[in-house]
């Protein structure tokens, strides 16, 4: 078999952007960047350590002091972010190219989800920043209290691999809309497109210095980004454990705001009077297989009341064959390579545990296109899952669906709300009393209810419990990156 990628054309350039100047690692170090579309070296990318992060935040540092881009008129910001936005639509076909290369999602996805909602976020933070009024406080008249938002400092921003540029947009978008400086590290396992956004920024006119990447190992990299004692704020996406130590790098240093999106393990209940059990099928394949499983708010526990469980499973099987893997350069597939070695071996030991502990095997369970030199599984869904087995209990972030069952409405919520995750959930019913009262029984950031794919940049996206702190998209992500201040001011009014 070809290598799947053997024809592209496009060249990566791997190198940090600091200060608006690519540049390679203080160290001089790189590391290989691998496709899993067919294990192709892409390119090298710059292996950044703590020399590089310090030249990063002082970079956005003076770029702060000076107020190059905290002092332009919000019109003026707004402005220069929606052109940001329109350098993405611009370079889409590039960026999404990219994007599957470098991790292996469909190049349909890439280019009609990841491109569109990263420029959709950029625009929409854009526009907002000049709608958005501070606050005179309701008190006495011998005095005036403002109430107002200043912009943080330096954002120190780490995202995950799953969506690259849609995480690192979540993020960047409302920080610099605000007027921060942003020092962005994306995960070592899809560097390219942050890369790139940089570039795009400076294009768009965003001052050197504003938004500076620096890719990287999560150690070398990431940590002295978390630790560092002139980064005001640092934003992360990824998993729960890292997470945890980011709140401890950020307590031990200097008490930097720490905002985590972390892990799921999203359970999505189906009652027998569930509305349209097509629908539920469809959406609960297709969103447990969408982006190979590697999506935070995947619903992975899959409950289907006793009743309806053989027809909903018979309808489910007859849908699998149609997420086959397949090339992700292919405009017609819909499930492509899973990122890495390290994870398609962490979603095979997954699958060895669910046999192990008794699950039934119903779909995949095995590695698929062995030849094509990348990383692929085949959909899998085990039924007769227990809620305290590991593959119910742990995050897969794979395309690995587990059938659970339960009684009633006491019984799915015990069950659903038995993890150590809280990101989202759904219900399916048409008893809206049953809806409302399983939706706020849930200790979840979202519900969703007869449907799984609603979503949209005006509402909130954040978890409960281990599912992290904070909420990225809407105007609350604002509160993230914002001071408030008060000012009072006397009144010795002479009428
Ligand atoms: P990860 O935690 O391994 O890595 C995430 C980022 O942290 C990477 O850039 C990595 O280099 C960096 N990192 C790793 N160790 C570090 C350290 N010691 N110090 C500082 N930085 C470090 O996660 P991942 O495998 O890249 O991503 C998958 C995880 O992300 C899943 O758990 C998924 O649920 C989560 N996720 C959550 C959301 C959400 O919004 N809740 C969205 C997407 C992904």
């Amino acid at each position: 078999m070809k290598p799947f990628n053997q024809h592209s054309e496009l060249q990566f350039d791997g190198r940090a952007l600091i200060n608006g100047q690519r540049r390679s690692a203080v160290s001089g170090a790189t590391f290989d960047c691998i496709s899993p579309v067919d294990g192709r070296v892409l390119t090298q990318v710059a292996r950044c350590g703590q020399a590089d992060i310090d030249d990063a935040v002082a970079a956005g540092r003076a770029a702060f002091e000076d107020r190059r881009w905290r002092g332009l008129a919000p019109a003026q910001r707004k402005r220069i972010m929606i052109r940001f936005a329109d350098e993405l639509l611009k370079h889409a076909d590039e960026l999404a190219l990219t994007e599957t290369l470098d991790m292996g999602k469909p190049v349909k996805y890439a280019r009609a989800v990841d491109v569109n909602s990263a420029a959709n976020c950029l625009r929409w933070y854009g526009e907002a920043v000049d709608k958005i009024y501070d606050e005179i406080a309701p008190t006495a008249s011998t005095a005036l209290a403002l109430i107002q938002r200043e912009p943080v400092g330096v954002v120190g921003v780490i995202v995950p691999w799953n969506y690259p540029m849609i995480m690192a947009a979540w993020k960047i978008a409302p920080a610099l809309a605000a007027g921060n400086s942003v020092v962005l590290k994306p995960s070592e396992k899809s560097p390219l497109t942050a890369l790139r956004l940089a570039e795009l920024a400076l294009e768009a006119g965003i001052p050197a210095g504003v938004f500076n990447v620096v890719p990287g190992f999560g150690p070398e990299a990431g940590s002295p980004l978390a630790l560092h004692m002139d980064v005001d704020c640092i934003a992360f996406t990824g998993s729960t454990p890292v997470g945890k130590q980011i709140h401890v790098m950020a307590g031990q240093s200097n008490l930097k705001r720490a905002w985590t999106e972390l892990g799921g393990k999203s359970p999505n209940i189906v009652f027998a009077d569930c509305p349209n059990l097509d629908r539920a099928v469809e959406a609960a394949i297709g969103s447990i297989f969408f982006n190979q499983g590697e999506s935070c708010n995947a619903p992975s526990r899959l409950f289907v009341q006793d009743s309806i469980k053989d027809a909903f499973l018979e309808k489910a099987l007859a849908l699998v064959p149609g997420y086959a893997p397949g090339n992700p350069l292919d405009p017609a597939t819909v499930m492509g390579a899973i990122v890495d070695q390290t994870q398609l071996n962490n979603v095979l030991r997954y699958i060895e545990a669910g046999k192990a502990e008794g699950a039934k095997l119903l779909a995949g369970g095995e590695q698929a296109l062995l030849h094509s030199g990348g990383c692929y599984v085949h959909p899998t869904i085990f039924d007769g899952v227990k809620n305290d087995m590991k593959i119910a209990r742990e995050e897969i972030f794979g395309p690995v669906l587990s059938v659970l069952s339960f009684t009633d409405a006491a019984d799915a919520v015990r069950q659903a709300n038995a993890s150590v995750y809280g990101l989202q959930a759904a219900v399916w019913t048409r008893d809206i009393n049953l809806a409302h009262g399983v939706a706020r029984a849930l200790r979840v950031g979202t519900v969703h209810v007869n449907q799984y794919d609603e979503d949209d940049i005006t509402v909130p996206f954040g978890g409960y419990k281990q599912s992290g702190v904070g909420r990225d998209k809407s105007l609350h992500a604002f509160d993230k990156y914002t001071e408030t201040k008060t000012t009072w001011i006397r009144i010795d009014s002479p009428v």
